[in-house]
């Protein structure tokens, strides 16, 4: 089951908790902060809990549970340790369509109260739906080190001073850039440094200066090979940022998640039956056309947008014709895939050097220089190998390098579906067939690749010809 995520205005509402005891006073501890109306219904009270009422902060109903305590109530708390009276409580809330939480009992419960992290006007909620509250909480603890305080003073700064943003940025557009400057410049800054007055001057002067219309502009970003957590937070960042975004078939759907919700998405991948210069031709029109209308169009290309990702020669074209850019590097497959192989692409006693290669190559070319690529004690990264296995160990024996060479085809690498096929050079195109390698591959040929069956660590391993799932 999934929940729906809200935030309640619970001000002056009344809430109904049953139960006095130590797990009904951290659940009032964290009402309070609501403003509701908050009565708790119980033959006894902790300490803490008999303070607040005497303060009048809650009320108290003394006593076992009545079902007239659910009159005029918005939401129900039962923390009671009585698992039949809890669920007769659950039965009556659900009749009368009132939301309730039974403490640690999903089940039981309509709606679950999140972990959550304070930065007020700023909440971060997680929940896990009652389910693993200790997964919540580790969450909880390491976005509360990832947002300093000055985060809520930057929001208060923020809804203190939005009518007036709203006035001196009419434009929707103007005003997100103004926002973004405030939020990532000077003024945050300042409000790190605890310089609240500082901030605030950061701020008025931004307003009152003028600032020319946005001008169009290409982020060519590297995604990285699959896994989310490989992004940059430059490429995170220019995610959020995007009024359109124009990415490749390579292109994983958790990182597309990640981007701002209403920014255009538009796949630009090979088509059907389009050759791969018509590809590129309706990508570069696309930029153009973008660009030219003032858009921040970011181009998402798997892995890093230089390493046989044509990216070279997308900002050749934007250069041609006047487009601003800028180049966000990401993981590309080879650093990624032999990370998450335990194959480290150097070693002092295996490799001096690393080869990216492309088994592709333009029309006529002739791959590279064999003899170079056949010496020993080096590491040889091909990508897009899958239809050329057999031609790529055939040459590479030929010219010299040992058919008990070892090598690991990477599938699907840093993706929840990574395979990793381990063998020797000989039987390479063969052991590939047999377990049915498929794109996207990037095979690893070096020394190097024999330490995998010591150094693996992650997804499906196949040694030998057969599918063994890692530890
Ligand atoms: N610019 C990309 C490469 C594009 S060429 C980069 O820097 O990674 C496409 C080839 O990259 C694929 O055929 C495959 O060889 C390799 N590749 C990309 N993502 C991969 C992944 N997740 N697992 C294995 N190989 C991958």
């Amino acid at each position: 089951m999934r929940l729906f995520p809200l935030f309640a205005n619970l001000s002056q509402r009344r809430v109904l908790v049953i139960g006095g005891g130590a797990v009904a006073e951290r659940k009032i501890k964290s009402l309070l902060v609501s403003d509701a109306d908050i009565t708790v219904g119980a033959p006894a009270l902790t300490e803490t809990l008999a303070e607040l009422a005497r303060q009048h902060r809650i009320q108290h109903l003394p006593g076992t549970f009545e079902e007239n305590w659910l009159d005029g109530v918005w939401l129900v708390i039962a923390a009671t340790d009585d698992r039949a009276l809890n669920r007769q409580i659950a039965e009556l809330a659900e009749q009368r369509r009132l939301l309730i939480n039974v403490v640690d009992d999903p089940e039981l419960s309509s709606f679950q109260v999140p972990s959550i992290v304070d930065r007020s006007p700023l909440t971060i909620a997680i929940s896990s739906a009652g389910h693993a509250p200790v997964l919540a909480r580790r969450v909880r603890e390491r976005i509360e080190s990832l947002f300093d305080h000055s985060i809520g003073a930057l929001g208060a700064l923020a809804a203190r001073y939005r009518p007036a943003i709203r006035k001196a940025r009419p434009d929707l557009r103007q005003r997100r850039e103004f926002y973004d400057w405030m939020l990532d410049g000077p003024v945050a800054d300042a409000l790190k440094r605890q310089q609240p007055i500082e901030a605030e001057k950061w701020l008025e002067d931004g307003l009152a200066s003028q600032t020319t219309a946005p001008q169009g502009k290409v982020l060519l970003v590297g995604a990285g090979p699959g896994d989310p957590g490989l992004l940059t937070l430059k490429a995170l960042r220019a995610l959020n940022e995007a009024d359109v975004i124009l990415y490749d078939r390579l292109v994983a759907p958790d990182i597309l998640e990640l981007a701002r919700r209403d920014a255009v998405q538009i796949a630009v991948g090979k088509r059907p039956g389009e050759n791969h210069d018509a590809t590129q031709a309706r990508i570069h029109a696309l930029m153009l056309a973008h660009a030219n209308q003032g858009h921040r169009v970011v181009r998402l290309k798997g892995g890093d947008a230089f390493i046989f990702g044509r990216g070279g020669e997308e900002l050749q074209f934007l250069r041609a014709h006047g487009i601003a850019y800028e180049v966000v590097p990401g993981i590309t497959a080879a650093l990624a895939c032999s990370a998450y192989a335990g194959v480290p692409l150097t070693h002092r006693d295996y490799a001096q050097s690393v080869t990216l290669v492309t088994a592709h190559c333009r029309e006529g070319a002739m791959l590279e220089d064999w003899s170079a690529l056949a010496r020993e004690k080096q590491t040889l990264a091909f990508y897009m190998p899958v239809s050329q296995l057999e031609w790529l160990a055939e040459q590479l024996m030929t010219h010299g390098r040992s058919g008990e060479t070892p090598f690991v085809i990477v599938e699907n690498g840093t993706r929840p579906e990574q395979r990793v096929l381990q063998g020797r050079l000989k039987s390479l195109a063969q052991s590939a067939q047999a377990n049915h390698i498929a794109s996207p591959s990037l095979l690893l040929v070096g020394e190097v690749a024999g330490l995998a069956p010591d150094l693996e660590w992650f997804g499906a391993s196949i040694k030998a010809g057969s599918l063994v799932p890692a530890d």
